[in-house]
């Protein structure tokens, strides 16, 4: 049989929020659970300001992998459930400590523990002191010796109501808040670099995302389609419930390239994505746009065409890249694992029937001079009613 385990999973920025504190909380667990729903005899309690998690030991890495992924978790440990009795605590530390003096090369520690049981007789310096001593006792002529400020090792224990824990090193979580405590959006996901990202770090302030991805296939085939799926999909798993919608977009393009001023096209197709995004925002109760736009990057994101662009729709418009540069971007996206899809070769449908030289500096009146000679709300109202929707946990 394999031995039991236990994950101690913390939350720092959620025991912050007052009165909330149990929404934000139930929230952390409900997504922890269905993470790890298929994981067999997977239990979970709640002790304050702590989930503990019982596995087993077979479970530990899948845990680990799945856990990283869930905003809201500051930091977790994987710890082995023990008597609180130092002689079994100072046992299991020489277990993990002594293996690792086997080279030769000295070492420093340090136990320390924290009791939320405070009628355990033993104060938890004590108990610390008397783990350790028992430790060094064994372990000093290999080379062990004890250091408070910078030790090399430090051995943890846990002293609760229900249970002791004893573990060795935190691994960090993303942090954030849990996701679905603060309401829907819905992303502009087109297949580059950056729009995974911008929505990766609003899920990871605690919002969901939806996703829009607005598809050239009669010009660009389906590769587009398939890499912003697939994308989806990586930054779903940030969350749970997310959607994909496929808008066609093709003929809103068609007409655009040849009724309208070709310079201006580039922030005419987006003043369509907004509108249509808008309509969809509605549809599914979804309070901001997001997109992946930074200032000045091309030629379509100056203030003037942002501003162009986010006057069609009275929603907020979340920009989270909007001053970072495109190195630390792409740190970002290595991070969260879009960037290999990312980088694929495929064009996007703002890159179709592109002008020599796009405007730079959009005046509003002139666009919506250009809007007039194209019937866009019949060619949007097409566009919604042939739309693909995917829900992103199963498809
Ligand atoms: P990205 O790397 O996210 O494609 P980018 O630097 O290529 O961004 P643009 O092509 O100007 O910049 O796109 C700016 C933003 O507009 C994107 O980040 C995305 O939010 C949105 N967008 C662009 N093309 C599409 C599309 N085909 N479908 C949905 N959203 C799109
Ligand atoms: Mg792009």
């Amino acid at each position: 049989m394999s031995r039991p385990r236990i994950v101690l999973v913390r939350y720092d920025e959620i025991g912050l929020k007052g009165k909330n504190r149990s929404f934000f909380e139930s929230r952390l667990i409900d997504h922890i659970r269905r993470k790890l729903a298929d994981m067999e005899g997977v239990r979970y309690r709640r002790p304050r300001g702590r989930i503990l998690v019982d596995i087993d030991e077979t479970q530990v890495d899948e845990c680990v992998r799945r856990l990283r992924m869930i905003p809201g978790i500051v930091s977790f440990s994987v710890g082995v459930p023990i008597r609180p009795d130092v002689d079994s605590i100072a046992e299991l530390g020489i277990q993990w400590i002594e293996p690792l003096l086997a080279s030769g090369k000295p070492l420093t520690f340090y136990a320390r523990t924290q009791r939320s049981d405070k009628t355990f007789p033993i104060t938890s310096p004590d108990f610390s002191y008397q783990v350790g001593a028992k430790i060094l006792q064994k372990l000093h002529d290999k080379g062990l010796s004890a250091e408070f400020k910078t030790p090399e090792f430090v051995l943890e224990i846990e002293i609760g109501h229900e249970e002791t824990v004893a573990f060795q090193g935190r691994v960090p979580g993303i942090r954030g808040l849990p996701v679905s405590s603060g309401g829907e959006v819905l992303t502009l996901l087109s297949g580059g670099i950056d729009s995974p990202v911008a929505a990766f770090m609003v899920i990871r302030r605690g919002c969901r995302s939806h996703f829009v991805f607005f598809d050239n296939q009669a010009f660009l085939g389906r590769g587009g389609f398939d890499k912003t799926h697939r994308l989806a999909k990586i930054v779903n798993r940030y969350q749970w419930g997310g959607r994909l919608c496929v808008v066609p977009f093709g003929n809103l393009q068609t007409a655009i390239r040849d009724l309208c001023t070709p310079a201006h096209r580039v922030v005419l197709y987006r003043r369509m994505m907004y509108r249509i995004a808008h309509a969809l925002a509605e549809k599914y109760g979804c309070l901001a746009l997001v997109t992946g736009e930074s200032i000045g990057q091309v030629a379509s994101q100056t203030l003037e065409n942002l501003a162009a662009v986010s006057c069609t729709v009275p929603l907020s418009v979340f920009r989270p890249l909007i001053g970072m540069d495109k190195k630390d971007i792409i740190d970002e996206a290595k991070k969260i694992g879009t960037y290999d899809v990312s980088i694929e070769p495929h064009p996007d449908c703002c890159s179709v029937f592109m002008p020599p030289n796009p405007a730079i500096r959009s005046k509003v009146d002139q666009l919506e001079a250009d809007e007039e000679r194209y019937p866009w709300k019949d060619l949007m109202r097409e566009a919604i009613e042939n739309m693909q929707v995917f829900d992103l946990d199963r498809s």
